[in-house]
């Protein structure tokens, strides 16, 4: 049941408007290849907003009750302020190829079965890649631990600020160009360290603080239009088992924000014993509720987590987190951040940026970007040393 998001519609106990309404649901996402609408002509193709394309696809029942719930907790944003297109490319690009997205899905998938039988197995092999949720045992930190082993501490430095960055090719070499300044956390002294390229993969916000400089002349980074970030705070609560009445039959809840002013995002991973639930409360729909002390969190997630799950008593524990700026916003201005990036990488040699700012929010696309960066890097060094300065 790992992978699947229960989204609960009215109230747990009105069974049968829940089940009404998720047959209408289907029934409207069955029915797409008939009734999707084409994009008005007056339309701007490149603006269009989350909440349009999936209207003009399933109606507005799916918007409200699967896409609403759903991109709050993935895009942490209203369906009406993310830009489809940067949000959910694959299916932007499925509409222009093929209209319908149900048509589309069903045909991408059977033109893929094909190839994969017209593949000898070694290739077959080779090409698999698994879909799915991924996690690591010890959590997170297991990803950037195994990282720093595998590079070892001598080549990282670790909690430290990059403060500047300053690109000064002499003419004769065409190796390390760049200089990246640095100060360890709690020390004065900064260190410089000589590279042949950068990938920066800090927030734009951070980027935007650091003294940039090309053969010594500042680099402004005006031309950045402003990125807005949204919080989020993260409430672990855990109750005794026999305390919740209505336990989880799946991974968690969605409550979509129709039925639920608080827009809780719920996860259950439970040690034994307890129920242990993450809420995420904030995304652009609850700004200023991100940003409540622990104590009125406590109590809004608690109620909550007993109005929708039968939980009884006080949490056995709980714990908060909070981000201020959790993730940048795919707003409907993004283009325009994206066009910022190109024009700092094709203005600076050897500087390619990666992250979570570009190709997606979480953490598979922010490692997709990486390595993608990483080719590019690869490309930049192998190239001719008159092809890596052309931009001067
Ligand atoms: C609460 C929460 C829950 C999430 N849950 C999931 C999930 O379940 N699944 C999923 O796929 N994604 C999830 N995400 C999204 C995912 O974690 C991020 O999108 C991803 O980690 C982005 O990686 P990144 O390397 O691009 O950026 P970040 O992880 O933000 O890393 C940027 C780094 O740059 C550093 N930095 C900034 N300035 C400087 C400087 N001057 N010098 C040196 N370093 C600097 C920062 O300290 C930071 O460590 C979640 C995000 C949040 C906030």
């Amino acid at each position: 049941m790992q992978n699947i998001v229960f989204v609960h519609v009215h109230k747990p106990f009105t069974l049968a408007s829940t089940l009404i309404c998720i047959s209408v649901l289907q029934l409207l996402i069955i029915l797409e290849p008939f009734l999707w609408k084409k994009k008005g002509v007056s339309d701007d193709d490149t603006q269009e907003s989350v909440g349009g394309f999936f209207q003009r696809h399933f109606g507005q029942e799916v918007v409200d009750y699967l896409i609403d719930p759903f991109v709050a907790f993935t895009r942490c944003g209203y369906p009406e302020s993310l830009s489809m297109r940067h949000s959910f490319p694959d299916l932007w690009n499925m509409e222009k190829r093929f209209g319908s997205v149900i048509s589309g899905a069903i045909k991408s998938k059977l033109s893929a079965k094909k190839e994969k039988s017209g593949q000898t197995k070694g290739s077959v092999e080779k090409g698999k890649r698994q879909r799915g949720s991924f996690s690591f045992h010890g959590g997170m930190q297991t990803l950037t631990d195994t990282l720093c082993n595998q590079l070892g501490t001598d080549e990282l430095k670790l909690n430290s600020k990059v403060l500047s960055l300053s690109y000064s090719h002499d003419g004769k070499s065409a190796f390390e160009n760049w200089c990246v300044s640095s100060a360890a956390k709690d020390d004065k002294h900064s260190q410089s360290l000589s590279v042949d390229a950068v990938v920066m993969t800090a927030p734009l916000c951070n980027v935007k603080e650091m003294n940039i400089t090309k053969r010594g002349t500042l680099f402004p980074l005006d031309f950045f239009p402003e990125v807005t970030y949204v919080p989020v705070s993260v409430i672990i609560t855990t109750f005794k088992k026999e305390d919740v009445k209505r336990p989880l039959e799946g991974f968690g809840v969605l409550v979509p924000s129709k039925e639920q002013k608080n827009g809780l995002k719920t996860l259950d991973r439970a040690p034994s014993g307890l129920h242990l639930y993450t809420t995420f409360v904030g995304g652009s729909q609850n700004k200023e509720l991100a940003k409540a002390s622990t104590d009125e969190l406590k109590k809004i997630v608690t109620s909550d987590i007993r109005h929708w799950l039968g939980a009884e008593g006080e949490p056995t524990s709980v714990n908060h987190y909070h981000w201020s700026k959790a993730c940048p916003l795919y707003g409907h201005n993004y283009d325009s951040v994206i066009e910022a990036i190109e024009k700092m990488e094709k203005n600076l040699p050897g500087f390619f940026y990666a992250g979570n700012h570009r190709g997606g929010l979480s953490v598979d696309n922010a490692i997709a970007s990486g390595c993608k960066a990483a080719e590019l890097v690869i490309a930049y060094l192998e190239s001719p040393p008159d092809e890596k300065t052309r931009q001067e």
